[in-house]
């Protein structure tokens, strides 16, 4: 299956959440969750169904997927690795997606949103410790330096972004250099620095099955 083309914010309705899918628009009141509260379409208003068990895992699961704009079968891989390492598997799947390098550029505030900071890595305007680095699913690491091209220094939308990611807080686990258009892995995130409501471990009941 393909990338999801239709509009976004039926994807925050869907969920009854916002997702922050679409930049500063998700901070006004034009918001779509704010101004109509339902699922969409056309018996959304009406749907009150009382979810099963697995329905709640699979929403569960759905609304971290869609909050990072992964694939099923690349959040199942970040899953399956998850699983394989020491510690609680829901809170290792979430630092796999924190450390994408789309979510980093997101986090560090070079983009209002994460389809936008994917599209600004794929187009290349980005370094990682002075190399050049396109690929939005690169997983970072202690230490790695992410910085900006010369040339979209003086972007309009990246000094917007930039403005109003600082407003909205740089997470404790990453340093921004927002006059060198540097941003720093300080060290991996734990689980409390990651700033994402979500049930994981409904999500590893789900695929554990
Ligand atoms: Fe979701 Fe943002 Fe659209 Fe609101 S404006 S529904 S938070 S994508």
């Amino acid at each position: 299956m393909g990338r999801y083309t239709g509009a976004v914010c039926r994807l925050c309705r869907r969920e009854g959440e916002k997702l922050l899918l679409k930049g500063s628009r998700c901070y006004t009141d034009k918001c779509s969750v704010e101004r109509r509260r339902y699922a969409p379409g056309h018996h959304g208003q009406n749907m009150r169904m009382k979810l099963s068990e697995y329905g709640g895992q699979l929403r569960a699961k759905q609304k971290v997927r869609r909050t990072y704009g992964v694939f099923e079968r690349v959040f199942r891989t970040y899953y399956h690795k998850a699983s394989k390492m020491k510690g609680e598997t829901g809170a290792n799947l979430i630092q796999f997606l924190e450390r994408r390098m789309d979510n980093v550029v997101y986090r560090l505030g070079f983009a209002p949103s994460r389809s936008l900071a994917r599209q600004l890595v794929t187009h290349c305007h980005f370094l990682v410790n002075g190399k050049k680095a396109s690929i939005p699913s690169m997983l970072l690491k202690s230490g790695d330096v992410v910085e900006l091209k010369e040339s979209l220094r003086k972007n309009p939308q990246v000094m917007d972004s930039l403005a109003s990611g600082a407003h909205r807080g740089v997470p404790s686990w990453l340093e921004i250099d927002a006059e060198n258009f540097k941003g720093t892995v300080k060290h991996l995130p734990s689980r409390d620095e990651i700033d994402l409501q979500a049930q994981e471990q409904l999500i590893v009941e789900l695929y554990s099955k």
